[in-house]
């Protein structure tokens, strides 16, 4: 199983818990905005130490709410995440998983086996979002749906998260999605940003959408409107306003 390691304590993986969180490598999406883009590239991966992770989650087991594993995209290793969370579970620690919903078979068959109490993926607009050609951006759309379809059929709660980018509307997507949502469910907007922040995968792309202004607001406001629990992620002023604070 191929990782870029794991932070034994966290506060900021998940809203509102204390996770101890593994990146797991590869990902079948190439999203322009991607700051864990060497991860879903297999860079920076190696071989993942479960007796050391078990042991290490067994002693801070008592402070987490969650053991986390994010990517990248968790699924593309789905067989020997089956067995690792199979072990987490003996630990008693509940798992939560951040997930791109498109790889529906290998979710559905850890979902059966009841190795997953809480899932968070991100809501994004295809095909901008998706870094793909517009057809398979629309079939991984579809897919996403049905990801949604089957964790409400699972009871399963979700983080709802939205990448909010400049200049993309986003809401026609964010109503599709809600319609095939059915589980206790909260929404935390992500405003894309790129350097010095992050380092996103496609640089041209983020100086064009990222650091968005009036959309988080007004997608905050349709969300609000419709009595959705909404959190938004402040990563920091736009450059524009950090230059005129510097002068
Ligand atoms: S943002 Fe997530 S789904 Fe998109 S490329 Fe990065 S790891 Fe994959």
């Amino acid at each position: 199983m191929l990782t870029s390691g794991w932070k034994s304590v966290s506060m900021v993986d998940v809203h509102g818990k204390v996770t101890f969180t593994l990146w797991l490598c590869g990902c079948n999406l190439k999203c322009p905005f991607c700051h864990n883009w060497r991860i879903a590239e297999g860079f920076d991966c190696f071989p993942l130490d479960r007796k050391a992770l078990l042991e290490e989650l067994e002693s801070s087991a008592f402070l987490v709410d969650y053991f986390h594993v994010t990517g990248g995209e968790p699924l593309m290793q789905w067989q020997e995440l089956g067995t690792l969370l199979a072990e987490v579970k003996l630990l008693n620690v509940p798992v939560s998983l951040n997930t791109n919903l498109t790889l529906v078979g290998p979710l559905e068959r850890l979902l059966k086996a009841g190795l997953v109490d809480h899932i968070a993926t991100d809501l994004k607009a295809p095909p901008e979002l998706y870094g793909l050609p517009e057809k398979p951006s629309k079939k991984l759309w579809e897919l996403f749906l049905s990801g949604l379809e089957l964790v409400s059929s699972y009871g399963i709660p979700l983080e709802l998260r939205i990448p909010v980018a400049r200049g993309l509307d986003a809401w026609p997507w964010v109503e599709e999605g809600l319609k095939h949502l059915n589980t206790d469910f909260y929404v935390v907007l992500n405003p894309l940003v790129g350097r010095p922040l992050t380092n996103p995968r496609d640089e041209v792309w983020c100086s064009n959408h990222c650091w968005p202004e009036r959309e988080v607001e007004e997608l905050r406001e349709r969300l609000d409107g419709l009595g959705i629990d909404v959190h938004t992620n402040h990563f920091g002023d736009t450059p524009a306003k950090r230059v005129s604070v510097s002068v």
